[in-house]
């Protein structure tokens, strides 16, 4: 099978004045929303692409050819004001199904267990892409770079397939837990789901669609994630489907953008909403490139997973709110508590309206602490030591939650982030 296209350009959401046409095919079984006929997906990212029994292209499902009809899909990602000319050429070469088996995707219960850590907390990468979408190398060699970074947990996440699911289930890294992961590519923004070892629908491009199955996703047993709201995310423009259970509201290096996607977050913190807040580094790519600025690990998610962790277990952590998000793997650690109650927790508010924080901050000298509510920043403090705890007293009398975060001065008087943690939340719900 393969495509052509006048005036082509590439997805990069910067680039405008040509056409972005993205591919992908069904089988037999249909091309109705969320059916099962779903046999690959390339976006724009190749312009050919094969399945047989036995083997396929990257991001194609093999299996069967069976007989009836199949359904080529197009996404008129990009099309500029001169129109778009295709030609879709498709080649049926003569062959048996060879007692083909169904590949075999990673599941959450393939994930090494680790050793618990007497701290329980454990650090990782939640996105990024192979070969099977847009990136520039195999899934094994993603696992090697997580490895090497030192990370406890890594998500693959390509666009619109799972599979890399069937690599990654070859895979046995022994420090690493593997986790299933997707990242659905829509034209209106794009969502993660974790935890799952089937296609879902990414052909969402109204609230109701999209809600329905971010909650289709959800019921399966999915953690599902908006990914990067904001400008050249690409943004997320359904703003009133917001089913999810966490905003990606850190993506890539800090500075592009992700004060936009922290407001997306904090506005529905202030209306109520419990989200967790986490990170992904988006990256694509492995060999050196001088346009690429996503890395795998800048930023790096830390969850806290009691006793010996699994993927279900840094799951579970993730729902309950119970992490950071710092710069890279080696960055500045930020750590939110009162009494008993950890970030992502809810805790009865204090009979004198005075919570008792505490904050533990690793690697970070230097910095500024900040502490924040719905009605903004409430208390800013240095950072001397490079492990600091510091109980914090704060009247917490009108707050629903108080979150942390360590800055420093950036460009133009606006502060960077080096690592902001989920809220601690106050009071009934
Ligand atoms: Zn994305
Ligand atoms: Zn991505």
């Amino acid at each position: 099978m393969s495509y052509e296209y006048d005036a082509a350009i590439d997805s990069n959401p910067f680039l405008t004045g040509g056409n972005t046409v993205d591919i992908g095919i069904f089988d037999q079984r249909g091309i109705d929303f969320l059916s099962a006929g779903f046999r690959g997906w390339s976006g724009s990212a190749r312009q050919s692409f094969f399945i047989a029994p036995d083997e396929a292209t990257p991001g194609y499902v093999p299996g069967p050819i069976a007989p009836g009809v199949w359904y080529i899909f197009l996404g008129f990602y990009k099309v500029s004001e001169g129109g778009c000319n295709f030609r879709v050429t498709v080649r049926c070469l003569p062959g048996g199904d060879g007692g083909a088996t169904p590949p075999r995707w990673l599941t959450l219960a393939d994930s090494v267990t680790l050793p618990p850590r007497p701290d329980g907390w454990y650090r990782g990468e939640l996105h990024c892409h192979t070969c099977h979408s847009d990136g520039d190398s195999a899934p094994g060699e993603v696992v090697r770079a997580a490895e090497r970074l030192g990370l406890d947990f890594l998500a693959v996440t390509d666009h619109n397939t799972i599979t890399a699911l069937a690599d990654l289930a070859q895979q046995r890294p022994q420090n690493l837990i593997l986790i299933p992961g997707c990242e659905m590519t829509t034209f209106k923004g794009h969502w993660c789901a974790w935890g799952l070892s089937e296609w879902i629908d990414f052909r969402a491009l109204t609230t109701e669609r999209m809600d329905r199955v971010m909650r289709h996703a959800a019921a399966k047993g999915a953690l599902v994630s908006i990914n990067h709201p904001r400008a050249y995310g690409p943004p997320w423009e359904l703003p009133q489907a917001d089913t999810c259970d966490c905003i990606e509201v850190w993506n890539g290096p800090w500075m592009l953008n992700n004060w936009e996607a922290l407001a997306f977050w904090e506005k529905r913190l202030r209306q109520g909403r419990r989200l967790t807040a986490v990170g992904g580094s988006d990256a694509h790519r492995l060999t050196a490139h001088a346009q690429e600025i996503a890395r795998i690990g800048v930023p790096t998610t830390w969850v806290y997973c009691p006793g010996a962790p699994t993927a279900q277990g840094i799951l579970d952590g993730l729902r309950a709110g119970h992490a950071f998000v710092s710069e890279q793997p080696a960055g500045p650690q930020l750590y939110l508590s009162a009494g008993g109650a950890l970030m992502g927790d809810r805790m009865p508010p204090p009979p004198d309206g005075e919570a008792a924080l505490r904050v533990r901050a690793v690697g970070a000298a230097g910095l500024t602490l900040e502490l924040h509510d719905a009605s903004g920043l409430r208390a800013a403090l240095p950072v001397a030591g490079d492990d600091e705890t510091q109980p914090i007293p704060l009247d917490v009398a009108e707050s629903r939650y108080v979150r942390a975060q360590l800055t420093e001065p950036g460009p133009g008087g606006t502060p960077v982030v080096r690592a902001l943690t989920n809220p601690l939340y106050i009071g009934q719900p």
